[in-house]
């Protein structure tokens, strides 16, 4: 008689709780929901995050907020939606850094397997290698030389170990043969700020942050990461054309939400996405800027495989390239 009771009531409990899951389901979103973007506003990824939320409101029904949490490469604004709540309130919009930083420190703050629900892929961004207006060289080739000729005297601005820059800035670095003196910021927002008050002299950033600064000429330009040249900067030669052979990078952008977010919650999240980014302004805002935006891999199925695949290829170069975990 004491089993039975038992098991009715936890019959009970369990039904009670699906019902309320399912009603809080329903409801979803009944408030606005917080967007980490692990760095500074007015940069890149905050470029895209910002549009995007935009897109996403009329699906949602609600706002969507973005917060800038910057430091560590993106790692503390990471980790942090890995321990928040999951209930749909709290996603996270990181890119490539995701996957790179779980082999540059011995502890991220997340495990990019099973901290987090993946939403989808959003956009892949290409990145620009460029320098404060009055720095010396005036081309790739003189670039080159200069920096191997005063690689002491040059600074180098990235967002943190494990953000894109610092990748870009380091497979440069290490693909020229020269160590330069590595300045990081919370984001490349306030490293493009100090490269155009001269306080810094070069940086490898996102076409998201750099495309209105090298159009207006306040910034040089020499390359871009991407294997084809980027139609908003036709003048701008790809590293592959410069004579760096297989030099290519592009800074995916995914989004995500904390691993237990209910599916139903999810579901709406994945759609919601899909509308976004299916929307005419934002297509056009990133194209403006140069990004692609990635309608066809904007679902949980396809940024999981990114990650599956991306985490054990970065871990595989860093250990080549001889790149330790801090
Ligand atoms: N995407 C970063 C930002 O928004 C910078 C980086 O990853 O290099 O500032």
């Amino acid at each position: 008689m004491k089993h039975y009771t038992l098991k009715l009531s936890s019959a009970l409990f369990l039904s009670t709780l699906f019902a309320a899951g399912a009603a809080q389901a329903a409801d979803y979103p009944d408030h606005a929901i917080n967007m980490v973007v692990p760095f500074s506003a007015g940069g890149p990824t905050d470029n895209v995050a910002r549009s995007l939320a935009e897109a996403m409101r009329p699906t949602l029904g609600q706002t969507v907020v973005v917060e800038n949490k910057g430091g560590a490469g993106g790692t503390i604004g990471t980790s942090q939606v890995a321990r928040a709540k999951p209930d749909g309130y709290n996603i996270l919009l990181m890119h490539i850094g995701f996957s790179t930083a779980p082999s540059l420190y011995k502890n991220p703050g997340y495990d990019p397997k099973t901290s987090f629900e993946p939403i989808g892929l959003v956009v892949d961004v290409p990145m620009t290698i460029i320098a404060r207006a009055d720095f010396p060289a005036n081309n790739i080739k003189e670039l080159v030389e200069y920096l191997k000729a005063n690689k002491d005297k040059v600074s180098l601005a990235n967002a943190g170990i494990g953000a894109a820059s610092h990748l870009c800035g380091t497979m440069f670095t290490q693909a020229i043969g020269v160590d330069l003196l590595t300045i990081p910021y919370k984001g490349t927002a306030p490293a493009m700020n100090d490269l155009l008050g001269k306080q810094v002299d070069i940086l490898c950033d996102q076409t998201t942050n750099t495309t209105q600064q090298i159009k207006a000429g306040s910034v040089k330009a020499y390359a871009v990461t991407s294997k084809q040249r980027v139609p908003t900067l036709p003048d701008l030669p790809t590293m592959q054309e410069s004579g760096f052979k297989d030099f290519e990078v592009g800074i995916w952008h995914g989004m995500w939400a904390p691993a237990g977010t209910p599916k139903p919650v999810m579901d709406k999240l994945v759609a919601s996405l899909q509308a976004g980014l299916a929307a005419p302004d934002f297509q056009k805002r990133m194209a403006d800027l140069g990004a692609t935006v990635l309608t066809d891999e904007a679902n949980p199925a396809a940024l999981a495989k990114k990650v599956d695949q991306q985490v054990p290829q970065w871990a595989e170069l860093f250990k080549k390239a001889g790149v330790a975990a801090q």
